[in-house]
């Protein structure tokens, strides 16, 4: 198949569905607080992405049955929301959730914390949010896919976290899962060269120890290895002459002063 390279008019079409994306991503992390099961924020990104005219991408997807992932403390991703996962005083939660808006895919994920928690657990979510940002930093036309991989890993290694091996980012357009794959590690000048018209999912899963992880018997759970919390961002990025562009943004969006 290939690495589909999108015009600049598909890129804008691609805004559409990363804009939605985006907003119940946001509204979701609205509703993370002790006491909320991850069924009842599934029922609710579902019923938002509708409402706003698109199609849950992740529903029915290699028949997985939610609409987001939904994936506490040591999960790290693909997790099925329940009405028996009940988040608590303490948990991170990654939400990892996209539309379909004619035809376009957006995908996008956010570790949140649920009410007070503990310092370490802080960090692992500001540095995974740094990770993020320095692979979409990297995602510019003549670097290569491994300058990509290399700015993810060598932030997270620095600060003693494991780099996920096993999951990867992805290419993204008219379907979720397009080449290239995007891995969160790699070498400088290593892998294809980045053009203008790639489309990428960019999303570090990083582990406060061992990068090792673990398949739950469902099919679909991932865990790490050693019980200890992972966490998860990621946004849908065109790569354009002028560099990264993220497009699961909401332009319009005005956060409230508080
Ligand atoms: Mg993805």
């Amino acid at each position: 198949m290939g690495i589909i390279i999108k015009t600049a008019s598909e890129i804008e079409a691609m805004r559409e569905a990363g804009r939605i994306s985006a907003m119940v991503l946001r509204k979701a992390g609205r509703l993370v607080q002790p006491g909320i099961s991850t069924l009842e924020i599934d029922e609710f990104v579902e019923a938002e992405i509708r409402a706003a005219g698109g199609i849950p991408a992740f529903k029915g997807y290699a028949g997985f049955p939610g609409s987001i992932c939904a994936s506490v403390n040591e999960q790290v991703v693909h997790g099925i929301p329940s009405a028996h996962v009940v988040l608590k005083d303490g948990d991170i939660l990654s939400i990892d959730t996209g539309a379909i808006v004619d035809g376009w895919v957006g995908d996008n994920a956010w570790t949140y914390p649920v009410g007070n928690v503990p310092p370490e657990k802080k960090r692992l979510l500001r540095v995974t949010e740094e990770c993020m940002w320095a692979g979409i930093s990297a995602a510019r036309p003549g670097n290569r896919l491994g300058d990509i991989g290399h700015a993810v890993q060598s932030l997270a290694e620095r600060e003693g976290y494991g780099v996920v091996r096993e999951y990867v980012g992805h290419g993204i357009g008219r379907a979720m899962h397009e080449e290239p794959n995007v891995p969160n590690y790699g070498h400088r000048h290593t892998g294809i060269v980045l053009q203008p018209g790639m489309v990428l999912a960019i999303e570090p899963m990083i582990n406060m120890g061992t990068r090792k992880t673990r398949p739950m018997p469902d099919g679909w759970l991932v865990v790490t290895k050693d019980g200890k919390p992972s966490a998860h961002f990621e946004k849908t990025v065109a790569i354009t002459e002028d560099g990264p562009v993220v497009l699961t943004e909401e332009p319009d969006y005005k956060r409230p002063v508080d």
